[in-house]
């Protein structure tokens, strides 16, 4: 590029938007993708991101595919969308999260979104509009919102969660860290990436230390409803009349279509805080200028939301239960290995690395780029989501798959053991 002219020099932000960018699991996985060795006779088991969607017995039920065909063939949806969604979408998506809460939402709180990325999109852009605010995020933590915040120059303060507690939020640790410019936190439960539950207890001592705060809380539960240990889910909305909650979800984990990118953003605010604080008005105007849902998708919403069987969803809990138990079984198996928490919902489990016991592996990095080389096997490395010399492992993947793919990781450990 040319040198001198100010407003063509755009090489520094480049770079740091490229940071952004590669923070996300995405980004990683890009990374580790490249050293896969071509010559390999053996096929790529990818056990680093939570896309179920190709394996047969994770295929989504008839019923939602019915709904995308007949909303297409009604030709009642080629229309443009309004900003916050259509009606019956809206209102779909208040009857099926209220069915959980003390108190039924209205279509008014609800907002469609492009999967839940797209809802992160705007919260997190909406808090960033505000100069000076932070936000306060689980570590570790759905990269997403860092990678989001760092585009937007909003300020990331951390909170540890504990493994020792079963991935609980270190609520003393969220009262250090939040001052007069902290406008909310964020809780991931069915927890990516730890696969950790949080209960109604826990919950509520969440709402209550938001409430001294003087902060918000949003509620990432995009797998809601995929737990197979002994905690229910409990949504964070159940709280609403104790701290403003805005709830983020979408179908792609629940109902495994990823790439339908039907999502939503929802608001509990029964004592109006969020709207008196001007949030509700900026979500609305910061929608008006982004892109919508295709309205067609839209118009599935009901009849995927209301007509799903029980059977489809008790399947899919089965066999994440399953995969969930030869994941963990697997990995206590491998003396570098530690899970600390059996997972109890979503899709990934945290497995902490004790690398005295490896040679030549320097950190979880380089463990991953030579089990990709070596192995053909793709598990996230712990930074990517904020907890170095760890490892995120994905068990959404179709049974006999993972299986292989965790025996070629004991394998991979064996050969890389320290000789005693
Ligand atoms: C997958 C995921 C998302 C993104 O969901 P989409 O609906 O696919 O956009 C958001 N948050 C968490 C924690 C996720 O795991």
């Amino acid at each position: 590029m040319e040198k001198g002219r100010k407003g063509g020099d755009y090489r520094e932000t480049a770079e740091q938007l490229n940071a952004a960018a590669a923070m996300t699991v995405r980004g990683v996985v890009e990374a580790l993708m490249e050293k896969l060795d071509k010559e390999e006779s053996r096929c790529m088991i990818h056990l680093g991101q939570g896309d179920p969607s190709a394996f047969p017995c994770f295929r989504t039920t008839p019923v939602a595919e019915d709904a995308m065909v007949d909303a297409l063939r009604s030709a009642k949806f080629n229309c443009y969308s309004s900003s916050v969604g259509i009606l019956p979408a809206r209102r779909a998506i208040a009857e099926y999260l209220s069915s959980d809460l003390p108190e039924e939402l209205s279509p008014d709180d609800v907002y469609v979104t492009v999967g839940c990325t797209q809802a992160i999109e705007i919260i997190i852009s909406v808090i960033a509009a505000r100069p000076g605010a932070n936000i306060l995020l689980p570590k570790p933590g759905y990269p997403m919102y860092e990678a989001r915040s760092a585009f937007s120059k909003l300020e990331v303060r951390h909170f540890d969660l504990l493994p020792e507690k079963g991935w609980e939020v270190d609520l003393d640790a969220v009262e250090a860290l939040a001052d007069e410019n902290t406008v909310a936190m964020v809780i991931v439960s069915p927890g990516n990436p730890c696969g950790n539950v949080f209960t109604h207890q826990h919950l509520n001592k969440v709402a209550e230390t938001a409430r001294k705060l003087g902060i918000f809380v949003i509620a990432d539960e995009v797998y809601d409803h995929l737990v197979f240990g002994n905690k229910p889910f409990v949504p964070m909305a159940k709280f609403g009349s104790i701290v403003p909650v805005i709830t983020m979800g979408s179908i792609s984990k629940r109902w495994i279509v990823p790439g339908w990118r039907i999502g939503w953003m929802v608001t509990s605010d029964p004592n109006g805080i969020l709207k008196n604080s001007g949030i509700v008005d900026s979500i609305k105007s910061y929608i008006n200028i982004s892109s919508d849902v295709a309205t067609f998708t839209q118009g599935a919403i009901p009849q995927i939301l209301e007509k799903t069987n029980e059977d489809f969803f008790s399947n899919i809990i089965n066999t994440l239960k399953r995969t969930a138990e030869i994941c963990y079984s697997k990995i206590k198996e491998i003396p570098c290995m530690d899970c600390p928490q059996k997972p109890e919902g979503s899709m990934s489990a945290m497995v902490k690395l004790n690398l005295s016991l490896l040679q030549d592996i320097s950190d979880d990095m380089d463990f991953c780029l030579k089990l990709a080389e070596e192995e053909s096997v793709i598990v996230l490395p712990g930074f990517a989501v904020g907890l170095k010399n760890w490892l995120r492992i994905t068990f959404a993947v179709e049974p006999a798959s993972l299986g292989e793919g965790l025996n070629r990781i004991i394998d991979f450990c064996k050969r890389h053991a320290k000789q005693q």
